[in-house]
């Protein structure tokens, strides 16, 4: 069976989510990736080793237009006769995947988790994932958005055909005027490890205490969302049901409640630490270790002991 994955590949590196959508199709038929944007092909063929048998670049537009996209990969599916087309359910997976889904007449299946079983259905993580769910398309066509980190990339193959592709994706209407990297090394939907700060921190005077313990463990920093409301912390960081879905290894949470909305950006992390002085936290009941403590002492504590590995 055919399946096609669109990546995105406009910044200077392939961003992790697009080796697992890779990895993911793969375990589902023989892939074509589709592309537009930066990356060179030496950079594409490195798809190959993740299952990717070959990619389609098209290097007529840069830029993160849904509509061009859409119409791309739309060219791309009625080229490759692909049943199955794969996005990372990221932001822009989440633009272009529902108007791919009207164009193709194509079921959408949002927030995958797993690969489709052997009748179809698909597993999706429904209500900031808090439950699992079960979708089977009926469409001749189906389009599946993959959440980041559900899956591991997988690399074991050889290079992918890189070649050059016209998908008609026709004139944008964006002006894009300034791009700003946010600051940092580690993307934080990337992230395998993260130390996180709330309002406990009592202001922004004292993140020095999660940067400092980040710094220890090569790890990201985040925030609730009061801590990015009040300008402590830029807005990227802020993590939850309206901030960024995180899902790394080990989350370090200090003086964050646990409220539900912040929970459900975190959930999915695989360890959660938490420090907070009231026992009574509900963070507490989410965590797999907690300390009932003051930030203040326990953080530089833990990057000393950090430190000395
Ligand atoms: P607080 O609730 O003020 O908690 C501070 C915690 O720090 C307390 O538990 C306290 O015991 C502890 N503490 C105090 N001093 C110390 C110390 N010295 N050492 C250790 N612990 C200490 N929030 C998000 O985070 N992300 C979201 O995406 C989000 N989306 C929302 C969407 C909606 C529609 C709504 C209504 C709310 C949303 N919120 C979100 C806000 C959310 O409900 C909480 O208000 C918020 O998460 C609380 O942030 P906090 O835990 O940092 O602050």
């Amino acid at each position: 069976m055919s399946v096609l994955v669109y990546i995105n590949s406009n910044s200077d590196k392939i961003a992790k989510n697009a080796f697992e959508a890779v990895t993911y199709a793969s375990k589902i038929g023989d892939v074509t990736v589709v592309t537009n944007g930066k990356a060179d092909d030496t950079m594409l063929a490195e798809l190959g080793k993740y299952g990717a048998n070959k990619v389609l670049v098209d290097r007529s537009f840069e830029g993160i237009d849904e509509q061009q996209i859409t119409r791309m990969v739309a060219t791309a599916a009625e080229s490759t006769g692909a049943k199955t087309i794969v996005f990372s359910n990221d932001l822009i997976g989440k633009a272009v995947a529902p108007r791919l889904s009207v164009k193709l007449n194509a079921g959408l299946v949002a927030g995958a988790t797993d690969v489709p079983k052997e009748d179809g259905t698909v597993a999706v993580n429904v209500f900031s994932g808090k439950a699992h769910g079960f979708v089977k398309v009926n469409t001749e066509k189906q389009i599946i958005a993959l959440l980041p980190n559900s899956i591991q990339p997988e690399a074991s193959g050889s290079e992918a055909n890189v070649e050059e592709f016209s998908g008609n994706a026709g004139e944008t209407k964006v002006k894009v005027k300034d791009i700003k990297k946010p600051e940092g090394d580690i993307p934080l939907p990337e992230a395998e490890l993260v130390v996180s700060g709330g309002r406990g921190l009592k202001g922004p005077e004292n993140w020095n205490l999660i940067t400092d313990l980040a710094e220890a463990l090569g790890a990201g920093t985040a925030c609730s969302r009061p801590v990015a409301d009040s300008d402590w912390r830029p807005h990227h960081e802020h993590v939850g049901q309206t901030g960024v879905a995180i899902s790394p290894n080990l989350y370090i949470a200090a003086g964050i409640s646990g409220a539900i909305q912040h929970l459900a950006g975190v959930n999915r992390s695989k360890v959660i630490v938490v420090i907070n002085t009231d026992e009574e936290a509900p963070f507490f009941k989410a965590a797999d270790y907690g300390v009932v403590g003051d930030a203040f002492e326990v953080l530089p504590k833990l990057t000393e002991a950090v430190k000395k590995f």
